[in-house]
C-alpha cells in the first residue's frame, strides 16, 4: 500500500522518542497493543479527554513502518479533539490504527483481541469505523466490548452517517454564501461537487432542491450515471474540474485537493466540502486561500455531521436529534468567520481557536467543581 503520510512527516518524528512525540501536541496516552497469536499490532491514541471520552475510528492500513503508524495516530487523534470540540459535543479526541493489510490479516480473532484491548481502557477510548473497517467489523469488536459505535441500525446503532454529514456541509455552505453574498440562498449558484459517493450524492440532493447549478466530477463513471438520472447536472472532465467558472467548490472525495496547483486554477469564491484534510499543507495553503480572496469553510467544522451522528448513538440513537444538531453547523461556521475577521486569522486557525477556548473553559469548570 502507498504511504499516507509525507516523507517529512515520518522523518522528523523518527528522531524523537515516543513521549517526546506525545508532548508536541500534549497527547494524554498512547497504547501499544500486541497479540502474536492473532497477528495483532495496533496503536490507540488518546489526545485529550477534557470534554469526554476519546472517540474516533479505527483505521487498518499496511503502514510502511511503525513510526508511520504512530505519526498517523497522533495526527488523527488530535484532529478528533478539535472536530468534536467545535461541534459542541461532549467527546474528546482519539483514534486507533491496526497495522497490516486488511485483506491478509483481518480475522474475527484479531478483531476480538483488539476489542479486549479497547475494553481494558474502561471507556476512555470509544471506537468507530474508519478506512478498511465497516459496521460488520464493529459488530465483531462489540462481542468483546461495549465501547464501540458505528453499529448497524438493527443493533441500535446509528447506521450510515453520510446523510447527516451532507446536511452539515450544506449548512456550512449556506453560512459561507451568506458571508460572501449577503444572503444564504444557493439558488442559481454554480457549484462544483467533486466526488459523488455517500456524502456527495446526498449533498447534491440538498443543492438541487435549492435550484443551484451543479457541475460534477467523479472518477467512477457509474456514480455519474446514477446521479445524472436523478438530477440536472453538468459533468466536468478531470481537466476542467478546478478551472470551471463557478462560485463554490465542494471537495467530497479525497484530501489535499487544495494545493498550489489547484489554487492557481480555482476561480471560485468559496470552498466548502466534506473531504478530510483538504488543505495539502495548512500553513502554506490556508494562507494562499486567503490571499486569493477565497473563503474557506474549514473541513473539520463542516464535515462534523459524522461524529455528531455517532455521538447520539451513545445516548440511544435518534436520527432527528442528530440532524437537528448538524443544522447548528450553520451558526458555528458563521461564528468562525467572525473570529477570523476579528482576530485577522485564516479561517482554519479561527476554528482551532474556537475549539481551544471551549476545551480551556470546560477544563477550568472541571477543576472548580
Ligand atoms: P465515498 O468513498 O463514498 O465517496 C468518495 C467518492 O469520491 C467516490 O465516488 C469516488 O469514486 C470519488 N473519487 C475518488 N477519487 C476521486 C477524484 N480524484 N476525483 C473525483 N472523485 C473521486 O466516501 P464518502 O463517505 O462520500 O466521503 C467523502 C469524503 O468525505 C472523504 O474524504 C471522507 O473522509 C469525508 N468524510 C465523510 C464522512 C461520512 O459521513 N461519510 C464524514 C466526514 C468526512
Amino acid at each position: 500500500m502507498p504511504s499516507i503520510l509525507s516523507a517529512t512527516d515520518t522523518q522528523t518524528k523518527a528522531t524523537q522518542s515516543v513521549t517526546e512525540q506525545m508532548s508536541v501536541f500534549n497527547h494524554e496516552q498512547i497504547v501499544f497493543c500486541n497479540d502474536n497469536n492473532v497477528g495483532l499490532k495496533a496503536i490507540i491514541g488518546i489526545h485529550n479527554t477534557v470534554l469526554g471520552p476519546a472517540l474516533g475510528g479505527t483505521r487498518m492500513w499496511n503502514y510502511a513502518s511503525e513510526q508511520e503508524a504512530l505519526t498517523d495516530v497522533l495526527r488523527l487523534s488530535r484532529g478528533m479533539t478539535y472536530k468534536s470540540a467545535v461541534a459542541g459535543i461532549n467527546l474528546g479526541g482519539g483514534k486507533a490504527v491496526i497495522i497490516g493489510d486488511p485483506k491478509k490479516i483481518k480475522t474475527e480473532a484479531l478483531l476480538r483481541s483488539y476489542g479486549k484491548f479497547i475494553d481494558n481502557l474502561g471507556g476512555k477510548y470509544i471506537t468507530a469505523e474508519d478506512v478498511s473497517m465497516n459496521s460488520k467489523d464493529m459488530e465483531i469488536i462489540h462481542m468483546e466490548t461495549d465501547f464501540v459505535t458505528g453499529l448497524p441500525e438493527n443493533m441500535g446503532g446509528s447506521g450510515d452517517p453520510s446523510p447527516v454529514t451532507a446536511m452539515g456541509v450544506w449548512m456550512g455552505m449556506k453560512a459561507s454564501v451568506k458571508e460572501v453574498y449577503g444572503n444564504d440562498s444557493l439558488e442559481g449558484k454554480k457549484i462544483i461537487v467533486q466526488g459523488l459517493g455517500n456524502v456527495g450524492k446526498h449533498l447534491i440532493e440538498y443543492l438541487a432542491k435549492e435550484n443551484a447549478e451543479l457541475f460534477v466530477y467523479d472518477i467512477d463513471s457509474e456514480k455519474i450515471k446514477s446521479v445524472s438520472k436523478q438530477y440536472k447536472i453538468k459533468v466536468l472532465s478531470e481537466s476542467e474540474l478546478y478551472s470551471a467558472d463557478a462560485d463554490i467548490y465542494a471537495p467530497c472525495a479525497l484530501g489535499a485537493t487544495i494545493n498550489s496547483q489547484t489554487l492557481e486554477q480555482l476561480k471560485v469564491k468559496i470552498i466548502c466540502g466534506s473531504a478530510n484534510n483538504q488543505l495539502a499543507d495548512e500553513n502554506i495553503h490556508g494562507k494562499m486561500v486567503e490571499e486569493k480572496g477565497i473563503l474557506y469553510a474549514p473541513d473539520f467544522v463542516v464535515n462534523a455531521g459524522g461524529i455528531i451522528n455517532v455521538y447520539y448513538e451513545l445516548e440511544g440513537y435518534n436520527r432527528e436529534r442528530a440532524l437537528s444538531h448538524a443544522e447548528r453547523i450553520y451558526d458555528t461556521t458563521i461564528k468562525i468567520f467572525d473570529i477570523a475577521k476579528k482576530e485577522k486569522l485564516p479561517t482554519y486557525l479561527a476554528a482551532n481557536r474556537l475549539a481551544e477556548e471551549r476545551i480551556k473553559a470546560i477544563a477550568q469548570l472541571n477543576a472548580r467543581l
